[in-house]
């Protein structure tokens, strides 16, 4: 029989975190150990209850404790444009260059037919809603430049080609197939700035 190693359970689940390797979740484990219980338990409530606590803003997908993500409850944002993203993180890194004002349509991911993924599995609907329901003048298509992002954001422009607001694409610059989560600020603020109209 195997003998109970707590530690050893803690390393392999925390092992399993991307970019986490046996090393650094040895590392991370012992550290947990010799902090005070407190930050353990601290540690463990949040993510016990992550699945139950956090929701998706019934507006943009945008992950949060409420019926609305902060973004979309504040009244200072900019309604008339929306800057959708394949995921939360690339919608974080925007946020954290402090410029783009607007709001945001998280994907939750992109257009794969090899996959599965189809037009029906994105919350494409809701965004055509809100660009007809909400006083949105400008979509600016984040999505990576990738195979993927790009067939997503053609099918995103095809999409909304009648209707009358204007569809941009980031410029280039985020390293092609580069996920914008992990592209640097000053790129990705220029890719922004330098966005292009789509026809
Ligand atoms: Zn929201």
């Amino acid at each position: 029989m195997m003998a109970h190693d707590p530690i050893t359970s803690l390393i392999s689940l925390l092992s399993r975190l991307p970019g986490i390797g046996e090393r650094t979740a040895a590392r991370l484990a012992f550290y947990i150990l010799e902090q005070d219980a407190q930050y353990a338990e601290a540690l463990g409530h949040a993510l016990t209850t992550i699945h139950d606590e956090v929701t998706r803003c019934e507006l943009c997908g945008n992950y949060g404790g409420e019926a609305r993500c902060a973004i979309c409850q504040d009244p200072r944002r900019d309604e008339s444009v929306i800057c959708v993203v394949a995921k939360v993180p690339d919608l974080m890194a925007l946020e954290s260059l402090g410029t783009f004002r607007g709001r945001y349509h998280v994907l939750h991911g992109l257009l794969a037919p090899l996959d599965g993924v189809g037009p029906d599995q994105l919350p494409l609907d809701a965004l055509e809603r809100r660009v007809a329901d909400e006083r949105v003048k400008e979509i600016i298509i984040a999505t990576p430049l990738s195979v993927e992002g790009e067939a997503t954001a053609l099918y995103l422009a095809d999409a909304l080609a009648s209707s009358p607001v204007r569809v941009s694409r980031i410029a280039a610059g985020v390293p092609h197939g580069g996920e914008l989560e992990f592209t640097d600020q000053v790129t990705l603020s220029r890719a922004i700035e330098d966005r292009r109209a789509v026809r």
